[in-house]
């Protein structure tokens, strides 16, 4: 049966109607599966948009002309009005974590996202063989590469020891860090603010990275430093990258500190100055000047050698609580600016304290009758890590800075978000809205980007800093992972208090030939695949 979905966009609203014609049962032998009429393709390369139809066949973009017959097709998507773009690939996300338990993904189909990129900031579901085992039976909906942790790798053969690893340690690492990029990974990933990254010096990351070279992997970092040190964190990551010729993303990328905003050049020297030695160095970005990580990363990070119980001993010392409660007070609470902290630091998600969660410092404060200083937040945060930690949110970031930062053109959008669970904690906003909002608020509201830059930074930017070769453009020939969007009305809704919530999302969108969304909702179906590495073997 033929299909005909029909869009009326009157007034700006979006009802569908779905039209059902007699026709072929199947579709004929040149035809389409599904063929997208009139829409305004732009088709990720950064150049402007242009009038066609675009056939689809067999999974993959077969023909694109002004005008082609719906005679040929089985399905015909009307899309007068609309943007086609490549569906975006997400650079920077965790979805690994949650992607097995919760294979449909909503948060980050709904927001047009057709491939994401896992195991950043050093963390990966290991093994990764057995991850994309699981990913291919139960199936999933969008397509997921992988890179491999450093911090999980350094786990498994050294736990949280602090010491330089010994020549057998370095050697075993390697050799783990080999076998998941044959099974498939894309490159190595490090956070080095997280245990046990933090306790490695650069040579150990440059000596581990050779493990990558080979298979031409890649080096993306969340950096040891996004404050007053970022320069010679971004030079540590390019030399990491320059020593063993391999190309470089810096990770979530920002001005994260109240003494370095509006200090781009901070950023930008020692990239450019890399770039113009022929590196290839890429920067990605996620649209919101708040951070999110647990308050591990907010503590000096050897009170956690050995692990937890070593850390609740050592804090029992009167003279180390004091001193990891001034850090927190110095680093974490105090501000040069006059900035109020405390209402600034939101707990996301706390299984012991739930109903810290959603609540900044200062209410939390209020709610346990005690007064809002920063002594008392040091002594909350000590309390909550030793009681098992939270996740947080942390506003200290400087709006016309993420707009700079923004507007670089080696910068992708990655939204450094997860599988999220409508309901479940305040999560930070990025895993429902990132990409809506790039469109909604910095394209169309305030100007920061043209249209067809933006989707490039969200398209084939990424595959090309991914070395994808087949997605991330609307081609004759390439992989038909598209999304069909309004662009008077694409936009987020998700924010800090009420974040669990799909933006006015695309109209459609489509993972290797399948329409994985439409009309609000995830259809049900799982074409998603893993995308591997060059060093994938069997
Ligand atoms: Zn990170």
């Amino acid at each position: 049966m033929k299909r005909t979905r029909q869009f009326f966009y009157g007034l700006g609203l979006g009802a569908i109607v779905i039209l059902l014609l007699s026709g072929a049962c199947t579709a004929p032998k040149q035809g389409y599966d599904i063929l997208i009429k009139g829409a305004r393709v732009v088709d990720g390369s950064g150049n402007p948009w242009y009038p066609a139809d675009i056939g689809i066949r067999g999974g993959k973009i077969a023909a694109i002309e002004r005008v082609l017959d719906e005679g040929d097709a089985s399905e015909v998507i009307a899309a007068q009005g609309m943007i086609i773009a490549p569906g975006f690939i997400d650079v920077h996300t965790h979805v690994d974590r949650g992607i097995l338990q919760n294979p449909s993904v909503e948060n980050y189909i709904s927001q047009g996202v057709t491939t994401v990129v896992g195991g950043n900031c050093g963390g990966h579901e290991f093994p990764l063989a057995e991850f994309f085992a699981a990913a291919v039976e139960k199936g999933i909906a969008l397509n997921i590469a992988m890179l491999a942790g450093h911090n999980t790798i350094r786990r498994e053969v050294m736990a949280l020891k602090m010491e330089a690893p010994t020549a057998e340690e370095m050697s075993r690492m390697k050799d783990l860090l080999d076998r998941e990029m044959r099974s498939g990974a894309i490159g190595l990933s490090t956070g080095l603010a997280y245990l046990p990254g933090v306790y490695s010096k650069t040579e150990e990351i440059v000596e581990l990275a050779r493990a990558v070279a080979p298979y031409n992997g890649i080096y993306a970092s969340h950096i040891r430093n996004q404050a007053e040190g970022i320069s010679g964190a971004i030079r540590e990551a390019i030399a990491v990258g320059e020593a063993n010729g391999i190309s470089i993303i810096i990770s979530h990328i920002k001005l994260a500190d109240e003494t370095i905003w509006n200090r781009p050049e901070l950023i930008t020297g020692p990239v450019e100055e890399a770039k113009a030695r022929g590196l290839e160095v890429y920067l990605d970005q996620y649209p919101y000047t708040a951070t999110s990580s647990g308050f591990t990363s907010s503590f000096p990070q050897e009170v956690f050698e050995g692990g937890k119980d070593k850390f609740k001993e050592r804090l029992n010392d009167p003279a180390v609580y004091l001193r990891v409660k001034n850090h927190l007070i110095e680093r974490r609470l105090t501000s040069r600016r006059g900035i109020n902290k405390l209402q600034g630091i939101l707990v996301a998600e706390c299984r012991t304290f739930p109903d810290y969660e959603g609540k900044n410092l200062e209410q939390i404060l209020e709610l346990l009758q005690k007064e809002p200083s920063v002594e008392n937040a040091g002594d909350l945060i000590i309390e909550i890590e030793k009681a098992g930690g939270a996740s947080a949110v942390f506003f200290q970031m400087d709006e016309a800075d993420v707009e700079t930062l923004m507007r670089l053109p080696y910068l992708m959008i990655g939204s450094d978000g997860a599988v999220q669970v409508r309901g479940r904690g305040f999560p930070h906003p990025r895993s429902y809205g990132t990409f809506p909002r790039i469109i909604g608020r910095y394209v169309r509201e305030k100007g920061v980007l043209r249209l067809e830059e933006a989707i490039r930074k969200m398209t084939s930017l990424p595959a090309q800093a991914l070395k994808i070769k087949d997605r991330g453009q609307i081609r004759e020939g390439m992989w038909a992972d598209v999304v069909v969007f309004d662009p008077q009305t694409f936009e987020d809704a998700a924010t800090f208090a009420s974040p669990h919530q799909f933006g006015r999302g695309p109209a459609f969108v489509l993972v290797n030939g399948e329409i994985v969304f439409n009309q609000g909702g995830w259809t049900g179906r799982l074409p998603g695949k893993p995308l591997f590495g060059k060093g994938k073997t069997g």
